[in-house]
């Protein structure tokens, strides 16, 4: 008897003509995310099975998979050879030692000599036959004993669906920058599109020396977290000390950090062109602080040139968006107590309903191009 994993996949079997595309982008994320350990995926009629892997390594293995944008639902599953002792003692062995239950049989082998009705009759049969505490109840069972009779002479055992990430194989919707900044909501947002199948890069903006080497540590801590669910990311690191000291010197220090958000967003379309993004993705959340008006998006999108900027977050309170982090991993990292540039230089007053007009007057005090040259030039990859 050999364990198996038996993967379903999601929305994939909508898409009509580019369906073996999707196919083969979810099967390289399934490699690439079981990168390391011993395995084989196969696909066999609309699923993929996960076999030949070390079972001391089941939980590893469910653990990497439950990251997969693109999984419906999976199984672990008992493999036999399709003869009704084999299965049996397969349906023994994942048969609860008390309650009610029912077989669901699925017959793909249509020549094998019993139908459906026949093989669950028997098999229910035999294991009312060895276990007393047992009782069918075909309505409303306590759990269900699933046989599922492969074309090529073997039947699959199993008593359990999971829930599987869901979404869309991350590959298949182009690519975004993400600005990371440490903080929670960031990662949350990336996580949210890449489950819509988008590849992410991220691009951190950090104030050296008036942010420490931990700030940055953390960042690259939280890519990697996101990285187990986009397949790798790029992490692409740049100072704007120079700005904020420039802004400090020379600018209305109210304007600080809707200021800054404008030079982070030329920045990013810069890098974004650079490595191929389609788009810029923030973790905003409208209304969550001082600069997340409407008014503060205007002014951060008037600078992008060519691409949207997707805020998925908009429409979350605090707590859902902490429910998330919990749930994918990053809360614990992001609230490590490290500043984030935003901090830095931070005024007592900062303008949360900024009119473009004023914004304009204060940057034209300051070089823009230069800055933003000079912001390019520090920039720092790193590969998670
Ligand atoms: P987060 O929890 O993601 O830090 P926040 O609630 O602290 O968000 P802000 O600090 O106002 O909000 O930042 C809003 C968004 O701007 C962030 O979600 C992120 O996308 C971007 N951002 C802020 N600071 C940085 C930074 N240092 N580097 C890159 N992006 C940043
Ligand atoms: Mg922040």
């Amino acid at each position: 008897m050999e364990k198996v994993i038996i993967i379903r996949y999601a929305e994939i079997h909508l898409k009509g003509k580019n369906r073996g595309w999707f196919e083969r982008v979810f099967a390289v994320n399934m490699e690439r995310s079981l990168k390391g350990l011993k395995h084989e995926i196969r696909r066999h009629s609309g699923r993929y099975l996960v076999e030949n892997f070390d079972e001391n390594r089941t939980e590893e293995i469910l653990d990497r998979l439950q990251k997969v944008f693109g999984i419906h639902s999976y199984s672990v599953a008992l493999k036999v050879n399709a003869d009704m002792d084999e299965i049996f003692s397969a349906a023994k062995s994942v048969c609860s030692e008390i309650g009610t239950f029912k077989i669901e049989t699925h017959r793909a082998d249509k020549t094998f000599k019993m139908n459906s009705m026949q093989i669950s009759a028997e098999i229910g049969g035999r294991l009312l036959d060895v276990n007393k505490n047992l009782k069918v109840d075909v309505h409303n069972p306590d759990f269900i004993v699933n046989i599922d009779l492969r074309e090529n002479g073997t039947a699959l055992v199993f008593n359990k669906f999971y829930k599987g990430a869901g979404g869309m194989p991350v590959g298949t919707s182009g690519k975004g920058l993400l600005l990371i900044s440490g903080g929670i909501d960031s990662p949350v947002a990336g996580h949210m599109i890449a489950k819509r199948g988008m590849s992410i890069d991220c691009i951190h903006f950090h104030s050296y020396p008036y942010t420490n080497m931990q700030a940055r540590e953390k960042v690259i801590e939280l890519t990697k977290v996101l990285s187990a669910y986009t397949c790798g990311t790029k992490l692409n690191i740049i100072s704007v000390t120079h700005i904020q000291e420039e802004i400090h010197k020379n600018c209305n220090g109210d304007y600080m950090v809707t200021l800054l958000r404008r030079f982070m967003m030329r920045i990013a379309e810069r890098i974004a062109e650079k490595c191929g993004a389609q788009c810029l993705i923030t973790g905003e959340s409208l209304a969550q602080v001082a600069s997340q008006t409407v008014e503060g998006m205007t002014s951060s999108n008037s600078v992008i040139e060519n691409l949207p900027v997707l805020r998925p977050l908009c429409g979350f309170d605090k707590d859902e968006i902490i429910e998330r982090s919990r749930a994918i991993g990053s809360y614990e990292i992001s609230i490590e107590p490290y500043e984030d540039c935003c901090t830095v230089f931070l005024p007592k007053h900062p303008v949360t309903r900024p009119k473009l007009s004023d914004i304009l007057a204060e940057e034209a005090k300051l070089n823009v191009d230069k800055l933003v040259s000079e912001a390019l030039d520090s920039l720092e990859t790193v590969l998670l």
